[in-house]
């Protein structure tokens, strides 16, 4: 009996004050919430998980792998640690860190008796109705908010052989079957994941070759930034204005033909990963709501992360503005406040001063105005760097390559943005985001003592070189 096919026995209708959409980074934070101000909570996720796609196949995932390596990487440098790394167990331990947080998850469900959480897809009926369909059966709902929380999936491109491929999904979802380290990896994309998966195999030991359609890397990013994070990528090769024409199977091996200055080429590998995107996901039915749609087929909302309809709410990667899971947390919440006040905006989202990180090896963080976009905008700007070369902690592990850039408005010296390329970026962005949001000046950074010896002294000698 195939899925079709089994009866589907209706559960029972149930009234709640809100439906949340799936149970990501933009659903739960809002449901819990919501539930803590004794509103009553459907949220519903086929997974059966809280987490998303985050948890289940994106950032934990990826980065469990990328912290165990980077552990590997410097106690082979450092210590002259032999042995190579095992990639099994190394995917072992993935799914050891997913377990654990699959199960504070639950522990939070548990905490909060205002939510109930079904394990279902669920489809919209219209404005305040939804089914939910889950192995339990069929439950409707009825519920005058809506927040949607569906996220987004890989896209696929449709040339011959895409099938042949890895997404991120076949890497880092939960349970995904075991796969051998590749000795030769072609990577597809030269988005960020594209480059994180280069930077991960290549320092696990594969021979990476990484095909990029156009000539430019991360083509949302500043490009002077992406210029610092080309030069510093020293462990595997990139070769643009190279579209893929077809993916082929070579005697157990994969085959990648492309296009190369008008000449057809091809590049073998014993595995392609394909990252050419990720695609809005909408519930069925989105349609019976009214909700509006932008050309790229993201749910649009106001700053509030109100849709078109009211009452009704579309949250983190769905609405394609910021597609961090960080960024989803906080505008789960803004969207929880805004429902909670009747669906009048009390609470907005600031996107001006969401930190992204790109997990390369080096990695690459960065925050509000930098360079090139000030410069596109005609926002004058002063500068102020510091180089990672001088900090203690880089030395110690012998990172030294790198920098801290943080740029100021001219006269009053706030901050409005910054970067950093180098050892702890992603922490460092951190601080330098909360002096964004705060409207901190050079002089407040300035004189904040940066503990001693961790990388976040670069910030405040940064901004000492201004005064
Ligand atoms: P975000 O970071 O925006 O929360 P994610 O992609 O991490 O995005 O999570 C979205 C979640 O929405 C996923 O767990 C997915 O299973 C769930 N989802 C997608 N479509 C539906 C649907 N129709 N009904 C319920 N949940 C859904």
């Amino acid at each position: 009996m195939n899925q079709c096919e089994i009866p589907l026995v209706r559960t029972g209708d149930m009234d709640a004050d809100v439906l949340v959409v799936g149970a990501g980074g933009a659903g739960y934070p809002a449901a819990f919430r919501l539930a803590e101000s004794g509103r009553r909570v459907v949220m519903a996720d086929p997974k059966g998980e809280l987490g998303g796609n985050c948890l289940y196949s994106g950032c934990i995932p990826s980065k469990t792998l990328r912290e165990l390596c980077q552990i590997s990487i410097r106690a082979r440098r450092l210590l002259s640690w032999p042995g190579p790394v095992d990639f099994a167990d190394l995917q072992r331990q993935r799914d050891a860190v997913q377990q654990i947080r699959f199960g504070q998850h639950q522990e939070e469900l548990r905490e909060h008796p205002g939510v109930t959480f079904l394990k279902g897809s669920v489809e919209l009926l219209g404005k305040g109705r939804a089914r939910i369909q889950g192995p339990e059966g069929i439950t409707e709902v009825s519920a005058p908010g809506m927040i949607l929380g569906t996220g987004t999936r890989v896209r696929r491109p449709d040339f011959p052989g895409a099938e042949l491929c890895l997404t991120s999904d076949d890497l880092f979802s939960f349970g995904a079957p075991r796969i051998e380290l590749p000795s030769e990896l072609a990577v597809v994309g030269g988005g960020y994941i594209a480059l994180e998966v280069a930077s991960l195999f290549s320092a696990l030991g594969s021979k990476v070759r990484v095909l990029v359609r156009s000539d430019t890397l991360l083509r949302n990013v500043d490009p002077e930034l992406v210029s610092l994070l080309h030069g510093a990528l020293h462990d595997f090769s990139i070769e643009f204005q190279a579209p893929v024409e077809r993916v082929e199977s070579a005697g157990g091996r994969r085959r990648v033909v492309y296009h190369s200055r008008g000449q057809e080429r091809t590049v073998e590998a014993d595995a392609v990963v394909i990252a050419a995107g990720r695609e809005p996901v909408l519930p069925q039915g989105w349609k019976r709501t009214g909700i509006a749609l932008d050309p790229r087929g993201f749910v649009v909302t106001d700053e509030g992360l109100m849709t078109s309809v009211s009452g009704i709410y579309a949250v983190g990667d769905v609405n394609g503005r910021a597609p961090y899971f960080h960024a989803a947390v906080r505008e789960s919440l803004v969207a929880a406040h805004n429902l909670m006040a009747g669906n009048r905006r009390i609470d907005v989202m600031d996107y001006g001063s969401v930190p992204v990180t790109i997990f390369t090896f080096p990695s690459l963080a960065y925050v509000g105005i930098t360079a090139s976009v000030a410069r596109r905008q005609g926002i004058p700007t002063v500068v102020a760097r510091a180089a990672l070369s001088e900090d203690s902690r880089a030395q110690m592990v012998q990172e030294r390559e790198g920098e801290v850039r943080l740029f100021f408005q001219p006269g009053s010296l706030r901050l409005l943005g910054g970067w950093v390329i180098g050892i702890s970026a992603s922490e460092l962005i951190n601080e330098i985001g909360l002096a964004v949001s705060s409207g901190l000046t050079a002089r407040d950074l300035a004189e904040f003592a940066d503990q001693h010896p961790t990388t976040n002294e670069a910030i405040s000698k940064t901004a000492r070189t201004l005064l």
